[in-house]
């Protein structure tokens, strides 16, 4: 011992201090709980960047459950086996068929809307949807939700969940027609709330997509005479010219060479013929009817008319079947144009079009292809060069689809978290008024702790509102749960929905993040912990009442830190293997049974939350200063926090150890140094350092300067 000593500058003194082998030891295994925690934290930092990466990797190891022919006689109420044939496209899903025909359509939320569950793990609900657009039934198929301790039973899941059937998609909140929409289950907010939000984005995507729903796609059905003029002017038609002198410029080298004039070297008319306005208008009845008639889905026609010395058509796309000088582009797509569907026109029955040459119509589709998005389609000219070889140009004729012919798409249930925030508006109000005035107990601390009475009043005030209004009333109590939910999160694919829905955790947790950078957990434990509130409160009690407390030795205080760093890599740890055994292994934390249920659990439950209490009373904050792993994951990176707020004075550790025996966690060593990662805030040190009735050196001043001014 007397070999090892080393000399470091004591940041709380700004004195040189010496540190003994244990000392040292304490402050190596401190340091490299930081790095592992660092290391640890690292990855939720990094994930972000990478969650986008990872989760496609994620999804495609995890197949959808696909329905059996039972399961879907079951979701449609049939009394014969229906056949369940698979499609993946437009929407991926499963058609149901019966010896009537179309029974409907089932599709998955995982594979769909990528749902993914309080845990991180996949959420993945069947929905059946009918051909009238309404839900016919969904069913829980896999989920990893910590149901049974969060205190449901799967019947309770299984019934939220079969209360969406018979949801109309044209009016999902039911405001016409159509039952209402499952109350959410208050003990699973977040679990109900994904499989809602889930259930109807994967009900409407699967409607909209397999043509069930009017909306979201072209419109079909509605027709107004108009003339080749009108459907330009409104760009239903699009148009461009060449001429042959441009064309001459652009195809110099070539033999023959192109003659020169403004006449057409190519003019070209393009438009889709699938709304009844533009198609039965250019093509007549007869050939609209026989062109869109021959449609599969998600297939549409467009029309194609040329005038000038180029061909759009050519000739090579009699052998090979490709029509090589024209391509389809849309964003990255790039699709060539074939005879699978090719119809040549001979004669538009339309008055006022222009002399055409050539007049096509080609069946395009698929491959991700969206009419209703803005594409354009390029002619590639190209003539023998000279030298040899080609030489060729691109002309390029966009085309939008004009709005008026795009229906709009049904109306879509407002998400869960929108309506969950617009309903707590005022309790979340409250909340982020009790961050602020914290955040201005701690800026102006120097003048709250040279007011014993004042600090005093304040602090217990603070911790009765977090106790019964945050805690008891709001239900605002943090967990270790949301830490390795959303580190889980962060590598299996984040959604910011997930954590929206619960509004009150979710203004916590912004602020105590943005309060770790510069006060560290104190934040959060000191102020706005409604349990560590509850303790606190019961042991001033207890101290009032006359409780006797207990000091536990230093070493021995120390060495039971490790417990609750323990406990929480093991948790953390534990949710790579199974959420559902980490999230048992959470409930060493007592706050669901004293906060959230407010004591109304089992027995075993409530007594551990009385023995915890029990322990408080002869030992301050028992429970945070030994078990509790969200404290020790907040404390992680105290060391980051960017200020030291708290003062020390040269005499504290080596004249006096009063604050190390009134500290509230005994975050205070023997030679007086604060330690960051156990400090909760709550300025009682400062005070007492504060009060010259108090702290012995401010008497012995005072005892000092008294006699000096009664003299003058
Ligand atoms: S240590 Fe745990 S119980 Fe104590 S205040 Fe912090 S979070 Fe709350
Ligand atoms: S007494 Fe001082 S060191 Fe102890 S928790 Fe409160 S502020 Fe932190």
């Amino acid at each position: 011992m007397t070999g090892f000593k080393k000399t470091r500058l004591d940041l709380n003194q700004g004195n040189p201090a010496i540190l003994t082998r244990q000392e040292a030891m304490n402050w190596f295994g401190a340091k490299q709980l930081f790095v592992a925690a660092i290391a640890l934290l690292g990855v939720g930092f990094v994930a972000p960047a990478h969650s986008q990466a990872l989760r496609p990797a994620f999804e495609q190891t995890i197949a959808p459950v696909a329905p059996t022919a039972q399961l879907a006689a079951q979701m449609f109420a049939l009394d014969a086996l229906p056949v369940v044939l698979r499609d993946d496209a437009p929407v991926p899903g499963w058609t149901v068929t019966g010896p009537d025909g179309l029974v409907g359509h089932i599709a998955s939320t995982w594979e769909v809307a990528g749902s993914v569950g309080y845990s991180g793990r996949p959420l993945d609900v069947l929905v059946a949807v009918e051909p009238e657009g309404r839900i016919a039934a969904a069913q829980l198929m896999r989920h990893s939700e910590p149901i049974l301790t969060l205190g449901l039973s799967d019947a309770d899941i299984e019934r939220f969940v079969g209360g969406f059937a018979g949801i109309d998609l044209m009016d999902p909140d039911g405001v016409k027609t159509g039952p209402d929409m499952p109350d959410i289950i208050s003990r699973a907010t977040v679990s109900t709330g994904v499989i809602r939000d889930s259930i109807l984005r994967t009900a409407r995507t699967l409607a909209i997509g397999r043509g069930l729903l009017p909306g979201g796609g072209i419109d079909r059905v509605g027709f107004d005479p108009a003339s080749w003029a009108v459907l330009q002017a409104e760009q239903a038609i699009s148009h461009i010219r060449v001429t042959l002198s441009e064309a001459r410029d652009r195809l110099a080298g070539s033999t023959p060479p192109v003659p020169t004039g403004d006449a057409p070297f190519v003019e070209l008319w393009i438009a889709l013929a699938d709304p009844p306005t533009i198609g039965r208008n250019i093509l007549g009845q007869q050939q609209y009817s026989r062109a869109v008639g021959a449609l599969g889905p998600g297939e549409v026609v467009l029309f194609v008319a040329s005038r000038g010395l180029y061909s759009h058509r050519g000739t090579a796309w009699r052998r090979s079947g490709v029509f090589d000088r024209l391509t389809l582009v849309q964003g990255q797509l790039r699709l060539p144009l074939t005879d699978a569907g090719y119809i040549r026109i001979d004669k538009l029955p339309i008055a006022d079009a222009p002399d055409l040459k050539e007049r096509s119509l080609f069946r395009i589709g698929g491959n991700g292809f969206d009419p209703t998005e803005p594409f354009a389609l390029e002619l590639t000219a190209s003539r023998p060069a000279a030298v040899g070889g080609d030489v060729s140009f691109v002309v390029t004729i966009p085309y939008a689809l004009p709005g008026r012919y795009v229906l709009a798409p049904p109306p879509e249930a407002a998400p869960l978290w929108r309506q969950t925030w617009e309903d707590k508006k005022v309790a979340v109000v409250t909340v982020a008024a009790m961050q602020v005035l914290l955040t201005l107990i701690l800026l102006f601390q120097e003048s709250l702790v040279r007011r014993p009475r004042l600090w005093r009043a304040t602090r217990l005030t603070f911790l009765s509102v977090t106790l019964v209004w945050l805690g008891w009333v709001l239900n605002g109590q943090l967990s270790v749960v949301q830490v390795i939910a959303f580190l889980q999160s962060l590598l299996t694919g984040f959604h910011w929905e997930t954590f929206l829905i619960e509004p009150i955790i979710f203004t916590l947790w912004g602020g105590v993040a943005l309060g770790l950078l510069f006060w560290g957990r104190g934040v959060f434990c000191g102020w706005l912990c409604p349990f560590g509130a509850l303790q606190e409160l019961t042991n001033q009690l207890a101290q009032k009442l006359g409780v006797r407390q207990i000091a536990v030795p230093h070493a021995l205080h120390e060495r039971l830190w490790i417990i609750k760093y323990t406990l929480f890599v093991a948790i953390l740890a534990l949710s790579f293997y199974s959420m559902k055994d980490a999230l048992i292994l959470a409930e060493a934390e007592p706050f669901k049974t004293a906060i959230s249920m407010r004591m109304m659990r089992g027995w075993p439950f409530v007594l551990f939350v009385l023995v915890l209490l029990g322990a408080g009373l002869f030992i301050e904050r028992f429970y945070c200063r030994y078990l509790c792993p969200l404290g020790a994951a907040l404390g992680i990176p105290a060391k980051l926090k960017v200020f030291d707020w708290l003062h020390r004075r040269p005499q504290c550790g080596r004249e006096c150890r009063l604050c190390e025996t009134k500290c509230t966690v005994g975050a205070i060593d023997p030679l007086g140094r604060i330690n960051p990662n156990e400090c909760v805030l709550c300025l009682r040190c400062q005070v007492v350092m504060n009060d010259d009735n108090t702290c012995p050196v401010l008497k012995r001043r005072k005892r000092q300067t008294a006699p000096a001014s009664a003299s003058t």
